[in-house]
Parts: C-alpha cells; structure tokens; sequence
C-alpha cells in the first residue's frame, strides 16, 4: 500500500518537494474490520490551511476517498460495496465500520460514484447548508458566488437559481465564464480580465446583492461589502485567495457597511449539519437524476499523481471538482 504524506509544512504555494510518497505494510484485517482500495481521492482546499495548523510533518495528508471493500470482516459493508472513508491520501486502508459512510445505497448506475466526493458529497452539502441554513436565501433575491466554477460554487450557483434566485458568478477563466452560463447562471464574469472587479460587480447586479456565498475572502470581501443591500447575508465558506499567505492579511475593513445596511455575517462548517446529512444528499441527488443539477468533473489520472492535483486545484486548474481517479493496476 502507498500513502501520501507532508514531508515539510508548505512555505507559500505547496512545492513536488513538500510531499513523500511511502510504501506501507498493513496489518491483516480483523473481526469487525475491512480492507479498503482507493478508487477516486478528493484534493480540496481546506488541506492547504488544515495541513499548516492541524499536521506534523511526516503525518499522511488528510483528505476523503471513495473507495471499494475488497476484504471484509464486518457484514455491514461486504466486499465488493464503495464507501466514502477520511482515511486521506492512501492506496489501502484497514479500518471498521465506525469510520465510513457508505454511498448513497440507492446509487443510480448512470451517476459517476466520484460525484460522492463532489455534488452529491461534501462540496453540495458545504453549498446547500450556506444557501440554506447560513444565507436564509429567498426566491428573488440576488446572489453573489466566486470560485464559482469550482466543486462548492458551481452547486451553489445551480441550488440558487432552482429556488428562482438572480445568480452572479465570477472565476479566472474564459472557458469557466462559458461554463457557468451554460449552467444557467445569469451574469458571469472573469475577475481575472476585470478592468475594475468593483464595476463588473455593479454592472452584474446594479441594484446590489442580497447574499454572498464567499469562497474567496481577502480583497475580494472587501469589494463587495459597499455593494450588499440592506439586511443581506454574507455566508463565508472559505477564503481560498489567503491559503498560501506567509504574512496575514489585515481587513476587510467593513464595519460602516455591516452596520448602516445591517448585514449578517456567519462563518460555517459543512458539518455543523451532519444530522442532515442523509437527507440532503437525497435531495442533491433527485436535482441531479431531474437534471436540474451537473456537475463537471476535473479528473487527474494516477495516486501517484496526488500532489500534481492538489495544486492544480490550487491554482484553478479545475472547472468542477477537482478528484483523481486511482488506477493501481
Ligand atoms: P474549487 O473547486 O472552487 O477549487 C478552488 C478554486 O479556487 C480554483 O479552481 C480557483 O478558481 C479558485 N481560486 C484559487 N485561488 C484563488 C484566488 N487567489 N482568488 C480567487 N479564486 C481563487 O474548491 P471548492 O469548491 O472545494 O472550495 C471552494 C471554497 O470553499 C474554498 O475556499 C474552500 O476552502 C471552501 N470550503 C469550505 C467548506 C466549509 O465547510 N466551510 C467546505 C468545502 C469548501 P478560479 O479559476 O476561479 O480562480
């Protein structure tokens, strides 16, 4: 078995360098345990920050995996069943059942069983919940997404315009742009080519925006503040143009704004939810099987491939959600 870990905590923007690829003996699976195969890994952008707070160098890099039982000791999961596990960048992994989830049991053959790392896994719930539970979003206001073409943004976009929301997105390349209208979002923009990000946000919404699904943080946030309407809601999932900072940024500085419009602001995570879970899986995925909800896939070939991925995705790469697919023979 193989696994992939940080050979040194990332200075900037991840390096080859930074990561070693080791070879692993397991242990024989037990009573209540099963043997697991990698088939498709996630590369998501919460490793980046996640790596430099919460892991030793030499740790295995976190991440999720959808992966296949090919030897089982527990008759909850048989051989032959997927399952999503956090057992994070490995080839192999024994474990029991206390750790997996398996996939949706009712897995139309026609879906991509990778999507259970994307829109029908944690990205869709991460959208659904800040639509839903965070931005308390209604039919006819309008929404705000960056990193829209990306796993999180592309679901939130699609979520808000089934619930007869105006939708504004904006991502760094023309061949996203074109992506994104194609989804049926109705104003995009490329905020790299953006002569003023401050007026393409304007033109894209003149009468300003009620919510703001925030993936970006950093100079963005403070752009769009002066152009949220009055009691809108800003949900802030990520801030992904501030991972790779060595030195903090400061601001945004807001504070007039989140006073005279009355703005709320709220910082979440997917999990907070995790009761929901199962149910709203089933939702995303009767969305998808309506065709109401797609979703790109950027598929990277290879485990050994595994940090070629991550940053890649880190520096958009990716139209849809970023996964690698294992291929190990
Ligand atoms: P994506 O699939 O969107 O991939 C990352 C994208 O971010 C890239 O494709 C790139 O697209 C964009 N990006 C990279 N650097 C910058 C930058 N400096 N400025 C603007 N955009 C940039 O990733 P996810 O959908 O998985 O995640 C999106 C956000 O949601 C992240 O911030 C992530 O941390 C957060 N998140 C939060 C969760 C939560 O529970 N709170 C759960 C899951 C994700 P482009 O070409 O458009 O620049």
């Amino acid at each position: 078995s193989k696994a992939w870990t940080l050979r040194q905590h990332f200075q900037g923007f991840p390096k080859a360098s930074d990561f070693h690829l080791r070879e692993e003996t397991l242990p024989q699976p037990k009573n209540g345990q099963v043997l697991l195969e990698a088939v498709f890994l996630s590369v998501d952008p919460y490793m980046r920050p996640y790596s430099q707070t919460m892991m030793k160098e030499g740790d295995v890099m976190i991440g999720s995996q959808v992966a296949k039982v090919i030897q089982s000791y527990n008759p909850s999961f048989p051989v032959g069943c997927h399952v999503v596990s956090d057992c994070g960048w490995r080839s192999h992994w024994v474990c029991d059942g206390a750790e997996l989830t398996p996939v949706l049991p009712d897995w139309p053959q026609d879906i991509p069983l990778s999507l259970a790392l994307g829109a029908i896994g944690m990205p869709g719930l991460t959208a659904l919940y800040g639509l839903e539970e965070v931005c308390e979003i209604k039919k006819g206001e309008t929404l705000l997404v960056n990193a829209a073409a990306g796993a999180v943004g592309s679901v939130v976009g699609q979520i808000a315009k089934i619930k007869g929301c105006r939708v504004v997105g904006c991502a760094g390349t023309d061949t996203k742009v074109s992506y994104l209208k194609e989804l049926g979002f109705d104003q995009v923009f490329n905020y790299k080519t953006a002569t003023s990000l401050e007026e393409s946000l304007r033109e894209a919404a003149p009468h300003g925006y009620d919510c703001y699904f925030e993936n970006v943080g950093g100079k963005f946030s403070s752009v769009v503040m002066p152009q949220m309407r009055e009691y809108g809601r800003i949900a802030v999932c990520g801030s992904i143009s501030m991972y790779n900072d060595t030195t903090p940024q400061t601001g945004p500085y807001v504070h007039t704004y989140m006073i005279f419009k009355q703005l709320r602001m709220e910082g979440f995570l997917c999990a907070r939810w995790k009761n929901k879970h199962q149910q709203s899986l089933r939702r995303l995925m009767a969305w998808m099987t309506e065709g109401k909800l797609r979703c790109n896939e950027h598929i990277t070939i290879g485990f050994n491939n595994m940090p070629a991925a991550f940053m890649g995705m880190l520096q958009g790469d990716n139209t849809g959600k970023a996964v690698v697919k294992v291929c190990l023979t």
